[in-house]
């Protein structure tokens, strides 16, 4: 077997730029999948995450809930039967709403190449030595899609979930998250937070019922795509509501998810051209047509044009320019306190490099 397929499974970014930087994202799940015919039904999550660097200041912060269970459990998880288990809203929620902080049941170093398959089974069994017998039940109540009979490796891969610590990349494994499953429009965005772990806010209002899901893969993809990388990755068929779209639905859906990829892709020549702001409004009115305003999507365009507007604004002294980087970066920071609350460590970076100006401008607004 080749060395990357014992590689904890990362999905696509929404920015792959140089000035972003992988982190982790989402879990496993089955509800929304069908079984492929030569595999076990897969649960899996995982994607990656861009690093904000510095932008200026924004407005919010107070005004999304950063307590959960401040009006009862917001999910619960629930068996679906064939299609295994999930989560599910236990209650109507709100946009920006944090559903859940999760520290993992264990962390171990990330395993890249299959010769060294045997030291990581023995680093995962050392871990697991040392869990207490409800979490490692809970380990052993996770999804393995990679053999019929679970092991710890298999499990490790199927949920593990990449995480960025002071002494490396390593892979955290966890009971809860681990339960959300992917949906190529979805409702729920997860980030890591070093004091919290993997944190988990609402991207949209969901009516109770409704099922929660994260998303492991870049959502600017085609049906095709997006099958073609779920099944290499995560060895699943997706069957979420947009990959059943038929007809003209689908045609919509593909023409619009390939807009956006044109788009990002034009960006960075858009800018010097003076038609940033253009693309950056379009790619957002895509986004809120095709994904349901994916405040995680929104954010890193919108960071991404900010970014190259102050460059190119800083460059070539032009102050439109470098106004317009504010704009777009003010935007970018809105949509990251929906997607990842006011206390993740992009939005307080983000916060502390607003200029006064803009933070001045926002206090004046919202007065
Ligand atoms: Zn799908």
């Amino acid at each position: 077997m080749a060395a990357l397929a014992f590689q904890v499974p990362y999905s696509t970014c929404f920015w792959a730029q140089p000035c972003f930087r992988a982190r982790p994202k989402g879990r496993n799940g089955t509800c929304n999948k069908e079984e492929v015919p030569e595999a076990r039904r897969a649960k899996r999550s995982s994607m990656l995450r861009n690093t904000l660097v510095v932008i200026p200041w924004i407005l919010y912060k107070s005004r999304m809930r950063s307590r959960v269970g401040c009006r009862g459990k917001p999910f619960e998880v629930h068996d679906f039967g064939d299609k295994g288990m999930g989560v599910v809203a236990a209650r109507d929620i709100q946009k920006g709403e944090l559903l859940l902080r999760e520290q993992p049941l264990f962390l171990v170093s990330q395993c890249r190449d299959s010769r060294q398959l045997d030291a990581w089974e023995n680093e995962i069994n050392a871990a697991l030595r040392k869990l207490p017998e409800h979490d490692l039940q809970s380990f052993w109540n996770l999804a393995d899609c990679h053999t019929d009979e679970k092991s710890v490796v298999g499990i490790v891969r199927t949920n593990g979930l990449p995480v960025e610590t002071a002494e490396g990349d390593m892979v955290g494994v966890y009971p809860t998250v681990s339960r959300f499953n992917h949906s190529c429009n979805n409702n729920v965005n997860n980030s890591y937070q070093e004091e919290y772990g993997e944190v988990l806010h609402a991207i949209r209002d969901v009516a109770k019922g409704e099922e929660l899901c994260i998303t492991y893969i870049d959502l600017f993809m085609t049906r095709q795509e997006r099958q073609d990388a779920l099944r290499r990755t995560f060895n699943f068929k997706c069957a979420c509501p947009t990959c059943l779209q038929t007809g003209q639905a689908l045609l919509r859906s593909n023409k619009v998810r390939q807009r956006l990829q044109d788009l990002r892709s034009a960006l960075p020549s858009a800018v010097p051209q003076r038609l940033g702001p253009r693309v950056l409004e379009k790619i957002a009115e895509h986004i809120d047509e095709e994904l349901g305003g994916n405040a995680a999507a929104k954010a890193y365009a919108y960071h991404m044009g900010s970014q190259l507007l102050r460059d190119i604004g800083q460059s070539e002294g032009d102050l439109e320019l470098q106004q317009q980087a504010t704009t777009f970066a003010e935007k970018a920071l809105a949509e990251v306190v929906v997607a990842e609350g006011p206390e993740s460590w992009v939005s307080v970076m983000l916060r502390e490099s607003v200029p006064k100006a803009a933070q001045t401008r926002g206090h004046s607004a919202k007065a």
